[in-house]
């Protein structure tokens, strides 16, 4: 890569499990040590806080989406325009807000994307970096959103695209797919099983691999959820955010952008992060409890966060203890229930997944928690599931 093509407030990267650090190289996965087991050691991406600061852009400053916030992703806006991705809108939901008793309730609608997820967010950061590289074809093995997404991005760009989908992938995901003209590689076994199967044809192929697990600049991309979150409410902060986990590095994202915020002296509060999972496939919720988790096989109509052997659970664990939030499970029922509920009462269509943030919100103020709070739901896939 030229070096005009990565930022220069890099710094290095550092092993969450480890500590060890290395250069920020740009091709650079896990961490190399053999001391960790399957879960490897999830790399995390450094910046000079001090630099970046003096390039922040200013709370109003205009448009460009993501790269708006270039100053703390690893790879500056791309001459040639991808996509566009983020600035989505911060939406109110005063019913809701009224009935579970919260003083406010955002809705940070990731759904407004260009293919319709989160995912997107980061895989502009992914593909900048691909096309950097002159790398021809992407890949990332997925649930559906991500597959999309890279699809979408790969199309745009005129790169080559495999995804890799478990078993159970549905026909309105795989019909996205088909559209973007993706080629599609449909596992026969789950979403951890189709993750391995895109991890070895990646390596032997030699082509790029968005899986944000593993790839640690894609939670970067993520990240600038928190930066819109903030700037949107004039910094002043939210009490808690909500969001669905699977592998862990969405809400991990999260957090580390807010904690960046408060790095550079933007904020001086850090929201409390509530992590959710569906109960059927709660692995990192019994993992906070330090208790085993058994998979008993049961499935989730949260399909997009089905996931069995979470690879960042120890970067979303430490993000949601740094900011004194929790991770918590929610039931089928409750899921379908809050599905409609966003409908109903909110008047936005969001993806089991993403329920699973309100069936966590009506849980949590049955409890007496959160009365009086200004809550953010991120509402991370719209899809009909
Ligand atoms: C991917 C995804 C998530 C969770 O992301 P992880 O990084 O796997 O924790 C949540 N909701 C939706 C709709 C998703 O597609
Ligand atoms: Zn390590």
């Amino acid at each position: 890569m030229r070096r005009r093509d990565i930022n220069s407030h890099l710094t290095d990267l550092r092993c969450l499990a480890c500590g060890a650090l290395q250069p920020a190289d740009m091709t650079a996965s896990t961490c190399p040590s053999p001391e960790h087991g399957d879960e490897r050691g999830i790399l995390d991406v450094g910046y000079d806080y001090d630099r970046a600061r003096l390039d922040w852009p200013a709370p109003h400053a205009a448009g460009a989406g993501v790269w708006r916030y270039q100053a703390l992703l690893p790879i500056p806006r791309p001459a040639k325009p991808l996509l566009a991705v983020g600035d989505t809108p911060l939406i109110s939901a005063p019913r809701l807000a009224r009935r579970l008793g919260l003083k406010s309730l955002w809705l940070k609608d990731d759904t407004r994307n260009p293919t319709r997820s989160f995912k997107d967010r980061a895989t502009a950061v992914g593909v900048a970096i691909a096309i950097a590289r002159g790398q021809h074809t992407v890949t990332c093995a997925s649930a559906g959103n991500a597959a999309i997404s890279l699809a979408g991005f790969a199309a745009h760009a005129g790169l080559g695209c495999e995804v890799f989908v478990p078993s159970y992938a549905s026909a309105e995901r795989l019909a996205w797919l088909a559209k973007f003209g993706a080629r599609v590689h449909v596992s026969t076994g789950n979403y951890d099983q189709a993750f391995d199967e895109c991890e070895a044809a990646a390596a032997a192929n030699g082509w790029y691999n968005r899986n944000c697990a593993w790839n640690p600049f894609l939670v970067e991309g993520k990240k600038t959820v928190s930066f819109e979150i903030g700037a949107q409410l004039d910094y002043a902060m939210p009490d808690a955010v909500v969001c669905a986990v699977g592998d862990g590095c969405t809400l991990g994202a999260i957090g580390k952008g807010f904690r960046e915020l408060r790095l550079m002296g933007v904020t001086n509060t850090l929201p409390q992060l509530v992590g959710v999972q569906a109960a059927n496939v709660a692995p990192i919720v019994a993992r906070q409890r330090g208790e085993p988790w058994h998979d008993d096989g049961a499935s989730t109509a949260a399909a997009s966060v089905a996931v069995r052997r979470p690879r960042n659970a120890v970067r979303v664990l430490a993000e949601v203890r740094e900011s004194r939030g929790t991770m918590m499970s929610v039931d089928e029922a409750t899921i379908v229930a809050a599905q409609r509920a966003y409908a109903t009462e909110a008047g936005v269509v969001v993806e089991a997944a993403t329920a699973t943030t309100l069936a966590a919100l009506e849980a949590l103020t049955a409890d007496g928690q959160l009365k009086g709070a200004r809550v953010v739901c991120v509402l991370t896939g719209g899809r009909a599931d």
